[in-house]
């Protein structure tokens, strides 16, 4: 179970009033469960998963994830896919795992899954952006995390493509059991991933509604039965995406 609270997360500003970005943050996860967290621009995601990491412990507020032992059950995947140029697509998953002979069978079978089996010896400037975003995401599992971190991992790339790496992600989660907390702003992505999607509010963040998905995988952005789910939960919650939820009677929870 990943039990997350922040009573205040805030930043030192310059003119020396602190900016508050999380306030009364509360989320579960479920071990094995794909929680997707979705929020306006500045609502605090990034600095969620900081938090939840263990990148900034400066907070108030409790992050408890059961079984975990250390930072090494924890994957990150982030917007720009972080490979170092100087180390081949091999060395560049060992880098997170060391050159073990396990290791290295565990990296290679991977990135073999992903489709870059004739590529491990080549350096990442060579590769296109969706490769790249394999490797990472090859690097994400390979230390069989008991919760990954995903940051927009998949933003700036063609449909195609990031509808593979998707389907990859679906397919490693499913097989690893690891808890998978995904920060998007794309709801249709959110909806096509997630066992349950968080939304949070305007900044400072906080979860202003939970929305199990119970559809069936495999799924996509623009399959009927996800943009149904999208138009049902958009005309209860015009304005969901900015951060509000909407009461029956149209007042909107501010
Ligand atoms: P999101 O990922 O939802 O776009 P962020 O977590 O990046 O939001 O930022 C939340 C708020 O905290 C924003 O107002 C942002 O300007 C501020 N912030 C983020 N990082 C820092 C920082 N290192 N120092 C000061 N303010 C920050």
């Amino acid at each position: 179970m990943l039990d997350i609270v922040i009573d205040r997360k805030s930043y030192p500003d310059r003119g020396g009033v602190p900016h508050l970005a999380l306030a009364g943050l509360q989320l579960r996860a479920a071990p094995g469960e794909f929680v997707c967290v979705v929020g306006p621009s500045g609502c605090g995601k990034s600095t969620l998963l900081n938090v939840v990491g263990g990148l900034d412990r400066d907070v108030d507020g409790r992050v408890q994830l059961a079984g975990a032992d250390s930072a090494r059950d924890i994957g990150f995947m982030f917007q720009e896919p972080r490979l170092m140029p100087w180390l081949t697509v091999l060395e560049n998953v060992l880098l997170v795992t060391g050159p073990s002979p396990a290791a290295k069978l565990r990296a290679r079978e991977l990135l073999a899954a992903m489709g870059l089996g004739d590529v491990l010896d080549a350096f990442p400037g060579r590769l296109s952006g969706g490769m790249q975003r394999r490797v990472a995401l090859a690097r994400a599992f390979v230390i069989e995390p008991k919760l990954l971190l995903m940051d927009e991992p998949f933003v700036s790339l063609d449909v195609p493509t990031a509808n593979r790496l998707r389907a990859m992600l679906v397919e490693q989660w499913q097989r690893s059991g690891a808890t998978v907390l995904f920060v998007t702003h794309d709801l249709r992505e959110a909806l096509a991933l997630a066992d349950r999607v968080c939304f949070l509010s305007r900044s400072p963040g906080r979860v202003v509604l939970e929305l199990p998905v119970a559809l069936p995988r495999p799924r996509l952005p623009d399959d009927a039965a996800v943009q149904a789910l999208q138009a049902n939960l958009l005309a209860q919650h015009p304005e969901l995406l900015a951060g509000l939820t909407t009461f029956p009677d149209g007042t909107t929870d501010e």
